[in-house]
């Protein structure tokens, strides 16, 4: 399995000989950063077979990055507003959408859905899902990999949580360092001290990661 980071809180997942573009076309918002040209015009190039947004935020959705996918049609694109209704297979693996809700404040008619991925592995992909609506429930997947935005990693009770469902652990939706106005990085950092036997990874854009 391969994961690279293509946009603020979006990556490529290659998993058992299919590859799924997650939230992984984003403008630039505030600090957060776009998706290079670069890496749009790779991945036109070498088109994934699906792609899967969580939500209609455009640092994890761009519209004009999207449009030459939705003009040629060139390939299903998930969520939100086309939801698929139960899993969906493609190939050797499931995406199973996971309706949530959004970090913060409460957006009217703003929908929200993460994705989990089975196959050899499973990986679930959080979107900017808050951490705090999934403490004390027990009917929630265990990924082997879990990504998710800083608000996982950013505060005691949400990194516990974290530490106690993966023993992997992407974090995305951090600003450039020097562009941190919130002091993210520095939350994070000193939260994630202590992290028992659970991995945290943090690429950077263009990078991949092999697990
Ligand atoms: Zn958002």
């Amino acid at each position: 399995m391969e994961i690279q980071r293509t946009a603020n809180a979006g990556v490529l997942l290659k998993l058992d000989g299919v590859s799924i573009l997650l939230d992984g076309l984003a403008d630039r918002v505030e600090g957060y950063l776009p998706t290079p040209d670069r890496l749009a015009d790779e991945l036109l190039q070498n088109l994934p077979d699906v792609l899967a947004f969580t939500h209609n935020h455009p640092d994890h959705r761009s519209e004009a990055l999207l449009l030459p996918y939705r003009k040629q049609n060139l390939r299903p694109i998930y969520g939100p507003e086309s939801l698929p209704l139960s899993a969906v297979q493609v190939g050797e693996i499931r995406i199973i959408p996971v309706e949530s809700r959004h970090l913060g404040r409460v957006e009217p008619g703003l929908q929200h859905i993460s994705f989990v991925i089975e196959g050899s592995k499973c990986v679930w992909f959080m979107g900017d899902a808050a951490p705090a609506q999934w403490r004390g429930r027990e009917d929630l997947p265990k990924p082997d990999v879990l990504i998710a935005p800083y608000a996982y990693a950013n505060t005691k009770s949400a990194w516990d949580w974290t530490c106690s469902l993966t023993k992997q652990m992407v974090l995305l939706h951090l600003p450039d360092r020097e562009n941190d106005p919130y002091n993210l990085w520095g939350a994070v950092e000193h939260t994630t001290q202590n992290r028992g036997d659970t991995a945290l990874l943090i690429p950077s854009i263009g990078e991949k990661i092999t697990f």
